[in-house]
């Protein structure tokens, strides 16, 4: 683009260097990086994130290239219709075949400040109704909370609730879980001030806390 400032062109150019030093930083500790890289990956984490810019999976986790497969969208919101979500979920689960899944929301999350803001946005809004349909839940909790900071990040912590719960209520994680002890679905909150991750402690490795209306334990039942 003619339009394009240098600052714009910088900041391209520094991409595709950046990519350079990659490459040779890990040759340099492992001259069959790349070789065993482009053999197949064998993750053992998914990781279900927010877009925003400050949370990449791999830095935040200190892993590197082919540890953990991720799917990342506004807000980390699971989304029981999102084909996109399920596909990942699916292949994950059933094919790469990880230990754990992980829902991670930020403080400070831009895409939960908006839902908590009566504006419109856009097309984004229809995505934000699922996080007023968490504040909805938890209404009596989060209308007591003054300061408006708190109250953001308290929804952060509930949100990501939800979604590990919503992750649980698949079919996908049902069915694992009756061929499969070894899977879990953890919920963390990462702090941006710090970087550290706060666990929120509703890692869930089977359906019994599901709920009777959510547990699916027949397949193909008639109705
Ligand atoms: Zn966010």
């Amino acid at each position: 683009m003619e339009t394009k400032n240098m600052l714009d062109e910088d900041s391209y150019n520094a991409l595709l260097k950046g990519n350079k030093d990659w490459v040779a930083g890990r040759l340099k500790e492992d001259p069959e990086f790349f070789i065993e890289l482009a053999k197949g990956q064998h993750p053992q984490v998914l990781w279900i994130g927010c877009s925003d810019s400050r949370v990449p999976a791999n830095e935040v986790t200190g892993t590197r290239a082919g540890e953990v497969f991720v799917h990342r969208n506004i807000a980390n919101v699971c989304v029981h219709s999102d084909m996109n979500m399920l596909s990942v979920l699916d292949y994950a689960v059933n094919v790469l075949k990880v230990r754990h899944v992980i829902v991670a929301g930020h403080y400070g999350c831009g895409g939960v400040t908006a839902a908590l803001s009566k504006h419109q946005f856009g097309m984004i809004d229809n995505w934000l109704r699922n996080i007023k349909d968490v504040y909805r839940l938890h209404s009596h909790e989060l209308d007591r909370i003054t300061d408006e900071t708190a109250k953001v990040n308290r929804l952060v912590e509930l949100n990501v609730i939800e979604q590990v719960y919503n992750v649980c209520k698949t079919t996908i994680l049902q069915n694992a879980w009756k061929e499969r002890s070894d899977l879990q679905v953890h919920g963390w909150v990462i702090d941006l001030a710090t970087g550290l991750v706060k666990d929120m402690k509703v890692t869930n490795s089977g359906a019994e806390n599901l709920g009777y209306v959510y547990e699916l334990n027949q397949k193909h039942a008639a109705y």
